[in-house]
């Protein structure tokens, strides 16, 4: 209770920043240019020492234990009604889906909010909840279910798939996609199943280009419907893992990956001036400009809470690429 008020004390925007472990190559063990002092970022680079402050960072040795605790009053938000959006951002690299998926042994945001989602309904007899689940990639601005029915996989229908999902805003305000599958969770089991298949669409996806999740953004919605007597409340649960923020590749970016590149950097910049607008209470905010930011539209703004957590690398070959992602992250505080 005391972190809710703390968190809408603080505004609904909040800013992570976490430093992936140092994966040494060689045994030269160089400095890291990335030093931490509780909630301010120095870097080193050559034009001098930057300094960069978020609302918590999380050093090489936190855990997902550590991160999961402070992303779990946003996720009493949703549970409250709010719509909530938890975002990884960050260089191809750095962690992203690790923050959000983790691995067997170390699992990540999503397969904990889940559990935490259904323990909270066990405890809660005052209300019932029921819960469901939608998953997306955006690629180069199309849209692709991850959920859709097998038979809609086939080569010929998949195209159909990603390019027949439109956004719609309802007269309420809410934001829909159009013909997204939605499926129940009634229990942990078959959540975490769904879950699962959408990963796996998620890797067999958009044939055989190479390495295109790095490029495309991978979108969770958890959709919470809460009801005490006659009341029902519906929220949503936007767990979103970002396309790779590196500016266009190095050398002999051409063709395809130069388009992929430039695609990325223009939704991650559609989303950097979202929520800039939204940080300085601007009238107009410029949800139209990417995909990204008109599926994520009503939950970015008025009442939702927002969290990005801002991926970085250790490491002295990055600097650049770390000075600009926090550079983001200091226009979202
Ligand atoms: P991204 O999704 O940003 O491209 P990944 O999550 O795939 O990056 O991480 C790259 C590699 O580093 C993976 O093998 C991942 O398991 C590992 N990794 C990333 N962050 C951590 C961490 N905090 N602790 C341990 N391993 C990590
Ligand atoms: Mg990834």
């Amino acid at each position: 209770e005391a972190l809710d008020k703390l968190i809408d004390l603080k505004g609904s925007i909040r800013v992570f920043c976490r430093v992936r472990p140092s994966i040494s190559t060689s045994n030269l063990k160089t400095k890291s240019p990335v030093t931490i002092e509780q909630e301010k970022i120095a870097v080193r680079a050559v034009g001098g020492k930057k300094d960069f402050s978020v609302d918590r960072v999380f050093d090489q040795e936190s855990t997902q234990d550590d991160v999961f605790h402070e992303v779990k009053p946003i996720l009493r938000s949703a549970l409250d009604g709010h719509n909530v959006c938890i975002l990884a951002f960050g260089q191809t690299g750095t962690g992203k889906t690790y923050t959000m998926e983790g691995t067997n042994d170390n699992l990540g945001v999503v397969p904990r909010a889940i559990e935490e989602l259904f323990s909270h309904a066990s405890q809660d007899s005052s209300s019932t909840y029921s819960f469901s689940i939608s998953m997306l990639e955006v690629y180069m601005g199309s849209l692709r279910d991850l959920l859709a029915p097998k038979q809609h996989l086939s080569r010929s229908t998949e195209c159909h798939t990603m390019c027949n999902l439109s956004i719609l805003a309802t007269k309420s305000g809410a934001v829909e996609v159009e013909g997204l599958t939605d499926v129940a969770m009634p229990d942990i089991k078959k959540a975490n199943q769904w879950y699962c298949r959408g990963r796996r669409s998620r890797s067999t996806s958009w044939t055989n280009v190479n390495n295109v999740s790095s490029r495309s953004h991978c979108l969770t919605r958890i959709t919470i419907r809460r009801s005490g007597g006659v009341t029902e409340e519906v929220s949503k649960l936007w767990l979103v893992d970002l396309g790779g923020s590196e500016r266009l590749l190095k050398t002999g970016a051409s063709g395809l990956t130069m388009d992929e590149g430039k695609a990325i950097n223009l939704s991650l910049s559609a989303l950097g001036d979202v929520i800039a607008a939204l940080r300085r209470k601007k009238s107009h905010v410029p949800y139209r400009n990417s995909k990204l930011t008109q599926i994520l539209s009503d939950s970015l703004g008025d009442g939702s809470k927002v969290l990005m957590v801002v991926h970085i690398s250790p490491s002295k070959d990055d600097v650049g690429e770390t000075i600009c992602s926090l550079g983001f992250a200091k226009r979202a505080r």
